[in-house]
């Protein structure tokens, strides 16, 4: 672990820091008493200069189960003295390898945060970015499910065994200054270990227990190098390099590795650099596929949960406000979610469902709770950059967009949008598409099946006949989903149409989103004419 941040620190020129951040209110102090183990929490502005400090990434479990904190009432004698004996294992651990590095500073969210404060929690929530982005490494309790399973790999026994029997799977060589390493068993894939898997809709996320936790996806995105402690090995992770115990050198960071589908570009001016919008687009719905995966204890923390890395997203890209976990210079793209009902080869992700209390409009992502799909804004050919088409919306702008900021989404934050709108009637039946048990298709006047409609809800539309379309873009001409009508590529290509479902509330201008249509025949749109409304 020594050499690897050594290394980082003096040899990585991604992995500098680019301004220097704020500290964070509080940390705790590992090393105050002489000979003791005990530690105790100090202000960071409390007069000795504090020049670094370690974070924790942690599950809190169960309430049953929760961590040591500090709440009002037990500040003060946090700051006095906290015993050894009386942390957690998972904090435990993570003071001893502080102490093990020469460190005398760590931040943990449960105790450096009073709890019970609502000032000092928003400030400090809102401060995430700069609390892990400044420091020195993030310690990940990945394999830890509460705060009692510490910061260590949690070998299942039967692997346990074959390693105590037939050794690490590895042997070391030493020729003079070299070492040479030979592996007796093929060594295991740092993205396996993890988690990591391009196809997130098959369950690649894993079952790591940190990466289920809503909050922890940002204290990993936003830390400038982290130790994940998983299930079977140590993991290092840094902007430039991952390595792990068996091979510690491993791999050079792709984000965009070769299995994975390609962004769409929206029109032919976009640039392909790795910086340009078209990735940095992705980047955000990659986030926002992750995000949804995992399972928050407070459904109303689901924007505060991702305030920090909204935060640094707007830091380093050009324009565009935040609209309740839509970039507006995404839009109309940015609509063109879908959730997952099916998982193909993992476990199964719960069913979509909305919040108790309103949260987001319909048409954003948040307004859900449930894992979220941005494959329409993919495609497959990785050699070839397909363009979406030309957008269908003529203006598009969001009412209330002054109102928005990183933790709310006003209520009734109305779209307007100008474009094709186009009624259709909705197969009675869902059809199982193998990816969707869900799925219903539309049909024209005369009956003829002419597109595809993911509810968001599926239980929404139980009697529900007819659904709003409005035209957004045309499909891809390679598209991760299959053309299924019968049609040819050339002919159905830009013919076809991805859009939004809506619902009409009353017979006023305003609609409510209750789902993503694809491949909708264009010429549903014959004869309509462009349409002022509202979606809120
Ligand atoms: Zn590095």
């Amino acid at each position: 672990m020594r050499t690897w941040i050594s290394q980082c620190v003096k040899m990585h020129t991604k992995c500098k820091r680019v301004v220097r951040n704020k500290l964070p209110a509080r940390l705790i102090d590992v090393s105050p008493f002489i000979n003791s183990k005990d530690v105790k929490i100090v202000d960071s502005d409390a007069g000795e200069s504090i020049a670094q400090y370690v974070t924790l990434s942690h599950c809190w479990g169960p309430p049953s189960k929760h961590p040591l904190t500090t709440t009002k009432s037990t500040l003060r004698e946090r700051k006095e003295r906290i015993k050894f004996e009386d942390l957690p294992l998972t904090f435990k651990d993570a003071v001893r390898i502080c102490r093990d590095l020469d460190q005398k500073y760590l931040w943990i969210d449960s105790l450096c945060i009073v709890q019970d404060d609502e000032i000092d929690w928003e400030e400090q929530a809102k401060m995430m970015g700069s609390i892990y982005g400044g420091s020195l490494v993030t310690l990940a309790a990945l394999s830890s499910s509460d705060s009692k399973q510490g910061c260590r790999i949690h070998m299942k026994e039967d692997k346990l065994k074959y390693k105590l029997k037939y050794g690490p799977g590895y042997q070391d060589f030493n020729f003079g200054s070299q070492r040479v390493r030979i592996f007796t068993d093929e060594p295991g894939r740092w993205p396996k270990i993890y988690g990591d898997n391009p196809f997130k809709d098959s369950g690649g996320y894993g079952d790591e227990p940190l990466r289920t936790r809503a909050w922890t996806l940002q204290e990993r995105e936003l830390s400038l190098r982290s130790i994940h402690f998983a299930d079977t090995d140590i993991l290092w992770e840094c902007r430039t390099m991952r390595g792990s115990s068996e091979v510690p050198w491993q791999e050079v960071m792709h984000y965009y590795e070769e299995a994975r589908f390609a962004p769409l570009k929206l029109h032919s001016g976009e640039s392909l650099s790795p910086d340009g919008l078209v990735f940095q687009r992705d980047r955000w719905y990659d986030i926002i596929e992750d995000y949804s995966s995992r399972s928050l204890t407070k459904e109303s923390d689901k924007l505060p949960a991702l305030a920090g890395l909204a935060a640094k997203f707007r830091g380093e890209q050009a324009g565009g406000m935040y609209l309740g976990g839509i970039w507006s210079h995404h839009l109309p793209s940015a609509l063109l979610w879908r959730t997952i009902t099916r998982s193909l080869y993992a476990r199964q992700p719960p069913l979509p469902r909305r919040p108790k209390q309103y949260r987001a409009p319909s048409w954003s992502w948040a307004s859900i709770d449930g894992q979220i799909s941005y494959n329409s804004q993919r495609i497959e050919d990785t050699d070839f950059y397909s363009e979406g088409g030309r957008s269908e919306i003529t203006t598009i702008h969001c009412e209330f967009a002054p109102h928005f900021d990183l933790f709310i989404a006003p209520p009734d934050s109305a779209l307007r949008v100008r474009g094709l709108i186009r009624r259709l009637k909705l197969s009675l039946e869902p059809t199982d598409n193998g990816e969707d048990s869900h799925l219903q298709l539309v049909a024209g006047d005369d009956g003829q099946k002419i597109g595809k409609f993911y509810p968001d809800i599926a239980s929404e539309m139980q009697s529900k006949q007819y659904i709003f379309c409005l035209s957004v873009r045309a499909e891809p001409h390679i598209s991760p989903v299959k053309f299924s009508f019968g049609e040819s590529l050339e002919a159905s290509a830009q013919a076809l149409i991805m859009g939004l479902a809506l619902l009409r509330l009353g017979i006023s201008d305003t609609y409510k989103r209750v789902g993503l249509v694809r491949e909708l025949k264009k010429s549903a749109f014959n004869g309509t004419k462009l349409v002022d409304l509202k979606i809120i």
